[in-house]
């Protein structure tokens, strides 16, 4: 949603110099005191805003600041984060993605928060969520298809915020089959998607994205995935910015979302999505319940199963449901 104040925000990032208070009116068709009020609030929140009389405002720091104005002065999509919650502190986006669904909030509605205190992963595991370094944002559908086609949703994000962290930082984002994103063989992001299903129609879909963004030494992941875990601003040396991140996703997000379902399978993404994934051609282990097995892995099929290749030359559809992929020589 654009407000007076992300609409001013976004005036003045766009800027370079000095924006005068008329400009400001005319362009936005809001009061002076208007403008003068949100400069405040502005202020307040940690912008750093230079005022000059007769020359005006400008904007000449923006620390690591998240909120709805924040996020909202840099969106570009047309539906996704259109809608936008933001929490300093939440239990869980995807939780609260889905309680705004019930409610009745569109396609494309997001929560965004600092902190979460009961951060999940696949198969009831944790995802650790301190607070103010990560991105933690869900994002939820209200889509027209068969449930059975939702798993590949997973892949469409991790493939969206690979793209977005290489945009924004620079960095070689990997995938690791199928939804986990990779910086220098660590884990940077985890995604989790949940649907709620009723008499063979999807009610809603959310997609949980947790990035690891400015956590600033490893000593800040918990012992157990100190080895495995890592940050953008650790890998890069660099602090990002979490709301220029997120639109990032939104943006990529909403494109490739909009080629998925164009025909509902992955044959307009696989190309992209193979040329990102860490373990292509390369020998991977299995982990299924039923019985763990080795393999090269040979790219995902349109229905996004990994193509696994067994040394009698026999290739296995892996289906994401149960299955961890890991490599020969550890996590990637
Ligand atoms: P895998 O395929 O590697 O077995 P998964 O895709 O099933 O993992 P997820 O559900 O994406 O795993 O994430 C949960 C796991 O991620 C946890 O068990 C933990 O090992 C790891 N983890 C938890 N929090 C973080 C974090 N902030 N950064 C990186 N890894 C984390």
């Amino acid at each position: 949603m654009k407000t007076d104040k992300s609409n001013i925000l976004a005036l003045l990032r766009n800027s370079a110099d000095f924006v005068s208070g008329q400009q400001i009116c005319e362009k936005l068709g809001v009061s002076r005191t208007a403008v003068w009020k949100v400069i405040n609030q502005l202020k307040e929140e940690g912008y750093q805003i230079e005022s000059v009389s007769r020359r005006g405002y400008r904007l000449s720091a923006s620390p690591d600041i998240l909120s709805s104005s924040e996020i909202a002065s840099r969106l570009t999509t047309k539906w996704a984060g259109q809608k936008l919650y933001y929490f300093d502190e939440t239990g869980s986006t995807n939780i609260d993605a889905k309680k705004c669904a019930e409610e009745g909030a569109p396609h494309g509605t997001t929560v965004i928060a600092n902190m979460q205190t009961a951060g999940r992963g696949r198969r009831g595991r944790m995802w650790q969520s301190p607070p103010g370094s990560a991105i933690y944002m869900t994002i939820m559908l209200k889509p027209d298809f068969a449930p059975d086609k939702a798993s590949m949703l997973t892949l469409v994000m991790a493939l969206s915020v690979a793209d977005a962290i290489a945009e924004t930082t620079g960095l070689q984002a990997g995938i690791k089959w199928p939804n986990d994103v990779v910086v220098n063989a660590k884990k940077v992001c985890g995604i989790l998607t949940e649907m709620n299903v009723e008499s063979d129609y999807i009610q809603h879909v959310v997609i949980g994205v947790g990035i690891n963004t400015n956590n600033g030494s490893p000593e800040e992941f918990p012992e157990e995935i100190r080895q495995t875990a890592t940050s953008l601003k650790i890998e890069s040396g660099a602090h990002i910015s979490r709301a220029a991140l997120i639109e990032r996703v939104l943006f990529h997000f909403e494109k490739n979302y909009d080629m998925f379902v164009s025909t509902l399978d992955l044959s307009g993404l696989m190309e992209a999505y193979d040329k990102r994934l860490l373990n292509l051609d390369a020998e991977v282990r299995v982990l299924d319940p039923k019985g763990e097995y080795s393999g090269i892995a040979r790219g995902i099929n349109s229905s996004g199963e990994l193509l696994v290749e067994k040394d009698n030359g026999d290739i296995v559809q892996v289906y994401a449901g149960e299955v961890s992929v890991r490599g020969v020589y550890g996590y990637v």
